[in-house]
């Protein structure tokens, strides 16, 4: 007799699938976006940087701080926007983009970049949405 699926088994099946036609795509670091510089005397305006920390899974402000940190200037967020005070070439913003990724976005046991950052006490934990894995990570 031939078993009848049940609706759940359905779902699940077609949840798979969708996954399955994402998830591949989503991992590849070759399709991060990448950030839009402008320079402006003493400022730099990072014109999508709300937009990558929402495909990064990161906090907008924290992504800022370490931003911050490494070009040694101030901040502020408007909206999308991340304008910092002082000029930093598009070369240099790249640069400290990679790092980052490289830091607290990519999983350093799969290379995926579908990770959340979670604030521990002392700590970040990096979770992987892809295989699993949590790696702890000094404050930034
Ligand atoms: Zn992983």
């Amino acid at each position: 007799m031939e078993r009848l699926h049940t609706v759940d088994e359905e779902y699940m099946a077609l949840l798979e699938r969708a996954y399955r036609l994402v998830t591949p795509k989503a991992q590849r670091r070759a399709e991060l976006p990448r950030v839009e510089v402008e320079n402006q005397p003493r400022k730099t305006f990072i014109k999508n940087f709300g937009q990558i920390a929402k495909r990064l899974n990161r906090d907008v402000y924290l992504m800022a701080k370490f931003f911050q940190k490494e070009l040694a200037v101030p901040g502020t967020i408007d909206g999308d926007v991340f304008i910092l005070h002082g000029e930093k070439s598009p070369k240099v913003v790249e640069a400290v983009y990679e790092r980052y990724i490289r830091l607290y976005v990519v999983c350093p046991v799969c290379n995926s970049i579908d990770t959340t950052l979670e604030k521990g006490e002392r700590i970040y934990l990096l979770k992987c949405l892809a295989c699993g894995a949590s790696t702890p990570l000094k404050v930034i």
